[in-house]
């Protein structure tokens, strides 16, 4: 089972969501956590894992041969990326926004091109209790997220308990990189005009690749009724409603965790999940 926690935009809670998830589960029988937030990755603040492994994530860039190069301009045609250009009759790479997908390589006539890693971030693995944490990094400066995403999502033990994803924000690639694939994604939102609109969006997206979906309200008592009546309409199960507390939000900006803090949140993430399993197996 894997299940992805994911949200419209940013500051909704998300990551409390998953991390108090994975908590509660933990206690049950094997978790894995992946943080696809990969530009910002802060599961770890919560989870405290003890990261023992790193692996480099790169991707082959092309390098020219400015000998062999005649200019002719093929690569440039292959490039969906406008990643390589023809300046002085000679192909130039813009390294940082190629792709590392190997077209040009593949239609140099001259076999000018060659290809060279290209590094883009790192993946850390380790446990955090009962859970195998993996966290997935772009080094600072990085525009391109997903391989370092895919890479991550490389480290998931198939077969080996529940899986919890904890998705970037927004509906752009990284996004799908990280629910693509998974049997459940819980959208968490908050009960206001952009909260509803970033929700709707969210759901588009999960609508298209076709994967299972629910609500999370955090927050769920300072908006308005938008979103409760948007699920309602679009027959969107709401597994769980937070209320705005001071003590929460204290206790998250320490790093803690719902379900250690206030034990009675216990059985409302247990509750959570069973309810999710119920829509995946129906
Ligand atoms: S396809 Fe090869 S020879 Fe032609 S411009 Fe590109 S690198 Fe140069
Ligand atoms: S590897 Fe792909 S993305 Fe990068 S320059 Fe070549 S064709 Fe463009």
């Amino acid at each position: 089972m894997k299940l992805a926690v994911a949200s419209g935009k940013g500051g909704t809670g998300k990551t409390t969501i998953a991390v108090n998830l994975a908590r509660v589960l933990a206690e049950e029988g094997p978790v894995q956590f992946i943080d696809c937030d990969v530009e910002e990755p802060n599961a770890h603040f919560f989870l405290k894992p003890s990261l023992d492994t790193e692996r480099e994530v790169s991707i082959l860039v092309p390098v020219i041969d400015r000998v062999l190069c005649n200019g002719c301009g093929e690569c440039v045609k292959a490039c969906a990326f406008n990643a390589i250009a023809v300046l002085g009759h000679k192909a130039l790479v813009f390294a940082e926004i190629c792709h590392g997908c190997g077209g040009c390589a593949r239609v140099c006539p001259t076999k000018a091109i060659t290809e060279q890693p290209n590094r883009l971030g790192v993946v850390s693995t380790g446990p955090a209790g009962n859970i195998f944490f993996v966290e997935g990094r772009i080094d600072v400066g990085t525009p391109l997220s997903v391989p370092v995403t895919k890479g991550a999502r490389r480290e998931i033990k198939e077969q080996d308990g529940i899986v919890i994803l904890d998705a970037p924000p927004g509906t752009t690639c990284p996004v799908v990189a990280a629910v693509a694939g998974c049997d459940y994604v819980l959208l968490v939102t908050e009960p206001t005009p952009f909260g509803l609109n970033d929700l709707k969006l969210a759901v588009e997206l999960v609508r298209e690749l076709d994967i299972p979906h629910g609500v999370v309200i955090n927050r769920a008592d300072i908006g308005d009724q938008g979103v409760e009546e948007f699920c309602r309409r679009e027959g969107i199960s709401i597994h769980l409603r937070i209320p705005f507390e001071r003590q929460f939000a204290e206790t998250i900006a320490h790093g803690g965790l719902l379900v250690d803090a206030f034990p009675a949140w216990r059985p409302k993430f247990q509750a959570l999940w069973h309810k999710i399993q119920e829509e995946v197996t129906v």
